[in-house]
């Protein structure tokens, strides 16, 4: 050990066989051979030059090559839509559909009549049928394209009256006045920071009103001296409500009471609804639109409808979320609290066989950047030494935990009890 060969050159692996390591070969098929092979004979030469030993070529070369991004990762944060982690993992069926759609798809064509069909009419149709109450259905690349596209065909050089409560930053600097504003449609705020009336947004109406505008805070709360006027007093008004319910919750969900559905907001008297799809629908990116018939056409024929819209991958999987059994979002918000204990306890069990000292923990999940703010959910976490994180969070897979009190965290409500096994290999690797 630590002694330099005399020639270390007759040691150096051969370009074949490096280039039948796994590892290596993966890369063949992901990079293409002409890359790999410049990586591996650089790797070799560094070896001749003794800058490395020959046993660390094979990793010098693979280390040289770009990692692919982005990486599938295992949330242990506890948090159920991490928006930096991609927000909802897609379903198995999502999945499914989505290897089916990448090569050509009729996603705009009858196959029974050789013509032309309606794009993405499976998804459509499958939202349609999930919210009976909307007349019609739209889908835009995520949702504040739902709200530029309703703010430019609805609003362009009219007003939107929002209230001065509703205009949130949804993340990363990004703020929905802005937003609205850059469609050319000008805000009309009434009322203050927590408190409007009917009667605030009753005054402001007028010839230039476009449409009232209902946001959902789906990432704060004001709480005191509050009140907010909901959809069904301001469907009294006489001018459309358009509603941003964020989250997109088709139906109410009992474990999240204070988050706004779409079929009970239509109900409730909005004449469109906008949502995301990949929040806690579970599914893809997307922006979702329901609501009256004829708003949704004339949101739907405008021309920035075209440069909004999605893309097939997008609709094959909007559509197997819509039809499927269930999504790991939702599994994951409801699952048992004492079913999510002993999948931990047996973590622990077995890491402590191996020799690694790991505790249980009560943890406080939450539902994230998606919606139900101030929501915590029971949940139960490992427990180990806080100087795990780094190593953890660059492992294979990585593993993402939260820090508290010098303790890694991590809290298995959005892992995958399928991936157990995967997480203690990972915790095993770093406890050495
Ligand atoms: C998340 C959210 C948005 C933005 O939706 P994206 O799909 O992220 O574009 C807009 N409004 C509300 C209320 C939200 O919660």
């Amino acid at each position: 050990m630590g002694e330099v060969p005399a020639d270390p050159r007759r040691r150096v692996p051969r370009t074949d066989t490096l280039l039948a390591d796994p590892g290596l070969a993966a890369a063949v098929v992901t990079l293409g051979r002409d890359r790999v092979k410049a990586a591996v004979v650089a790797a070799q030469d560094r070896a001749r030059r003794g800058e490395i030993t020959p046993d660390e070529v094979r990793d010098a070369a693979l280390a040289a090559l770009p990692a692919p991004t982005p990486r599938a990762v295992l949330n242990a944060t506890g948090v159920v839509l991490h928006t930096n982690l991609g927000r909802a993992p897609l379903s198995d069926a999502a999945v499914a559909a989505v290897v089916a759609a990448a090569g050509h798809t009729d996603v705009e064509l009858d196959l029974r009549t050789g013509r032309r069909a309606r794009r993405g009419r499976d998804a459509l149709d499958a939202l349609a049928a999930a919210v009976p109450d909307a007349a019609a259905v739209h889908v835009v690349n995520n949702g504040a394209a739902a709200l530029v596209l309703a703010a430019t065909a609805l609003a362009r050089g009219r007003e939107i009256v929002v209230s001065r409560g509703e205009l949130v930053e949804i993340g990363d600097g990004f703020r929905l006045p802005d937003l609205l504003q850059s469609t050319g449609a000008r805000l009309r705020e009434v009322g203050t920071t927590n408190r409007t009336t009917l009667h605030d947004y009753a005054r402001a109406l007028g010839p230039d009103t476009g449409f009232v505008l209902k946001v959902h805070p789906s990432n704060f709360v004001v709480t005191g001296f509050t009140s907010a006027v909901p959809v069904r007093e301001l469907a009294t008004l006489g001018v459309p409500v358009v509603a941003d319910i964020g989250s997109g919750l088709l139906a109410p969900d009992p474990l999240l009471p204070d988050e706004p559905d779409a079929a009970g907001t239509l109900r409730a008297g909005a004449a469109l609804v906008t949502a995301s799809g990949d929040k806690l629908l579970g599914g893809p990116q997307a922006g979702l639109l329901l609501g009256d018939a004829d708003l949704v056409e004339r949101l739907r024929r405008h021309p920035l409808a075209r440069a909004l819209r999605v893309d097939k991958l997008t609709l094959a999987a909007l559509a197997a979320t819509l039809h499927g059994p269930g999504t790991p979002t939702r599994a994951a918000l409801h699952a048992g609290e004492a079913a999510l204990r002993e999948r931990v306890e047996r973590l622990r069990d077995a890491l402590g066989a191996d020799g690694c000292k790991a505790e249980v923990v009560p943890s406080a999940a939450v539902v994230g950047g998606g919606g139900a703010p101030g929501v915590e959910l029971d949940s139960w976490a490992l427990s180990l030494p806080g100087s795990y994180a780094g190593p953890l969070r660059l492992g294979s897979p990585p593993v993402l935990g939260r820090v508290a009190r010098g303790r890694l965290l991590l809290d298995l409500r959005c892992v995958p009890a399928a991936a157990d096994d995967t997480l203690r290999a990972a915790v095993l690797r770093v406890a050495g």
